[in-house]
């Protein structure tokens, strides 16, 4: 039977069409053999070509006479500029800001072959760490109101071009979807008194069959209402609004924990196209005791139609139950010992 399952943050329904289930395994990419080299003379983010991007603005590590492992410089072709001022201006039912923001871009390792599911833990870290500060030091800038951090893998990902990398985009203004879920946080904290997000995490806890991997800090989990299949977020235990509260032993962890998950998804589905994103509470919302900051990992195997674009409800052909069970089982190296609980 098919059933109509209620996200809990967003109050969006899904359609888990039970009808139409397909097994996890059947949606895997069988992607064509392709050898990636790991130098590309043309590549602007290959070592070497360090003058094709604009400067750096951060650079791991800091000493440049060792090469780098982590670069961040603005987007040659950035969505929005640091050199305008946000002025909003307001015309009768028109309103506008002119387009002030920060585009980065996170180039991952200098192997161009390199995949971020199959980068060691230590160098996951690396580039954590690199989201925090570019997150921490924009956060500061008055006229930031948001920070989303996120990666493109894969051509149905939106990405063009090969070299792991990702993105920040820091925006002058909070975006409505952010702000709608900010508010339904708030309203729950006013009506219960706790954060939903802590709510939830402990009950998915007690009840085991949607999580994928438990370790000392996060927890990796599919949502009972997941929008799409493998959709997978990873929650820090603790309470904590924004990515920026992460601590250093955190950080080290959520290194482990989205090493592991991206690799049994790699593994597992045949190297999917995905995006991530680290959701945080916004600059002026750090420290607040309703929203929870977590990474949301999605898989992009089945395309968003017209049912979803009319009515904004998803229909998800695998039942989050099943894909939290194949996660589980699907091995892959360092998760020994980081069992379901
Ligand atoms: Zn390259
Ligand atoms: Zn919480």
């Amino acid at each position: 039977m098919p059933e109509l399952r209620q996200n809990f943050f967003t109050k969006e329904w899904v359609i888990i069409a039970t009808e139409r289930a397909k097994r996890p395994e059947e949606l895997a990419m069988h992607h064509p053999p392709k050898v990636v080299p790991p130098f590309v003379a043309t590549c602007p983010f290959c070592p070497g070509n360090e003058t094709k991007t604009p400067p750096e603005v951060l650079r791991v590590p800091v000493d440049l006479v060792q090469p780098w492992t982590v670069r961040v410089v603005p987007n040659k072709f950035a969505a929005l500029s640091p050199t305008l001022q946000p002025t909003r201006t307001i015309h009768r039912s028109r309103r506008s800001i002119s387009g002030f923001g920060v585009h980065d871009v996170i180039i991952e390792t200098p192997d161009h072959s390199q995949v971020t599911a199959l980068l060691p833990h230590l160098d996951i870290a690396n580039i954590l760490r690199a989201y925090k500060s570019r997150h921490d030091a924009l956060s500061h800038d008055a006229r930031i109101a948001q920070v989303t951090i996120f990666k493109n893998h894969g051509k149905d990902a939106g990405t063009s071009l090969e070299h792991p990398h990702s993105q920040l985009i820091a925006t002058p203004v909070i975006s409505n979807q952010v702000r709608q879920r900010l508010q339904q946080a708030l309203r729950h904290y006013d009506e219960f008194g706790e954060c939903m997000f802590c709510q939830m995490i402990e009950e998915e806890l007690e009840e085991k069959q949607r999580i994928v991997l438990i370790t000392e800090h996060f927890v990796a989990l599919e949502l009972f209402a997941s929008p799409t299949p493998f959709c997978t977020h990873i929650y820090p235990r603790r309470h904590m609004a924004s990515f920026g509260d992460i601590s250093s032993s955190e950080i080290a962890d959520l290194a482990r924990t989205l090493r592991v998950v991206l690799a049994k998804l790699y593994h597992g589905l045949d190297n999917p196209d995905f995006n991530y994103t680290v959701r945080s509470a916004p600059a002026e919302c750090v420290g607040v005791k309703y929203f929870h900051w977590y990474v949301s990992i999605i898989p992009r195997l089945t395309r968003v139609a017209g049912f979803e674009l009319g009515s904004g409800m998803f229909i998800n052909i695998v039942l989050p139950e099943a894909a939290a069970e194949f996660l589980r089982n699907a091995k892959v190296e360092g998760a020994a010992g980081a069992g379901s609980g």
